[in-house]
């Protein structure tokens, strides 16, 4: 009788709509951009899939997702999918 609705959200660099259980949360603290694991963290945040970063970054998807301009700080995000892709 009851279906599960999961959230969906889209993904900042490819556009598709997701299940947020499948995308990463990142939000902004400066400017950089933390990894936001539990989904805890306050302010906007910008979801995306794990490998999108590179579209992300090469569309600058994270500036228009977070409506900044100039120099994002990505290296925690890029850490982070390292750690995940890695053995
Ligand atoms: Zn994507």
């Amino acid at each position: 009788m009851f279906s599960k609705q999961i959230p969906q959200r889209s993904c900042i660099a490819c556009r598709r709509l997701e299940n947020w259980t499948d995308l990463i949360r990142t939000v902004l603290v400066g400017d950089e951009i933390k990894v936001d694991e539990d989904h805890r963290m306050q302010g906007r945040g910008a979801w995306l899939h794990s490998n999108c970063l590179q579209i992300a970054i090469e569309r600058k998807a994270f500036n228009r997702a977070f409506n900044y301009e100039g120099q994002l700080k990505m290296q925690a995000v890029s850490d982070y999918l390292k750690g995940l892709s890695g053995h």
